[in-house]
């Protein structure tokens, strides 16, 4: 790549450390011609599904979004961020193992609330009301009298 400074074509890496648990690389570069430094971040780009939401319309996957409806299901349980973290990474590995490059909001949904469901009850019982997984009350009122045996 080239020099932010000046732009010449020739840098040179002159460190390069793991970060993130391997999943990114840290670059120290060196212009060949300034001598100016610089550091590079890599990191796999993983291809998300676009979500195709209620109205038809389509967004970009919001992994921060998903994340915000996760630590709202979950506010005061009995839970860790670790658990959490694995739980999103649950839902974007089966997301992209759908090979789709557009995914129903619904579909999402499903997958957040099987994650909730084996992590937390309570949570998994938050975020399906919100979302208004039910169609109906007495649909959610079986959900909970299941949950309950
Ligand atoms: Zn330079």
């Amino acid at each position: 790549m080239h020099c932010p400074f000046c732009e010449m074509q020739d840098t040179k890496v002159i460190d390069s450390r793991l970060i993130a648990d391997g999943s990114s690389v840290r670059r120290r570069r060196e212009c060949t011609n300034c001598k100016e430094r610089f550091t590079t971040f890599e990191t796999a780009e993983l291809i998300m599904p676009r979500v195709i939401k209620s109205d038809g319309s389509r967004e970009p996957f919001n992994e921060d979004k998903l994340r915000a409806g996760l630590l709202r299901a979950l506010e005061k349980r009995p839970v860790s961020l670790e658990a959490t973290e694995q739980a999103i990474n649950n839902v974007k590995s089966s997301l992209r193992a759908t090979g789709e490059r557009e995914i129903t909001s619904q579909v999402i949904g499903a997958l957040v609330m099987d994650n909730l469901k084996a992590l937390d009850k309570v949570a998994y019982i938050r975020f399906a009301s919100v979302y208004r997984a039910f169609d109906d009350i007495r649909e959610f009122g079986e959900e909970i009298a299941r949950l309950n045996d």
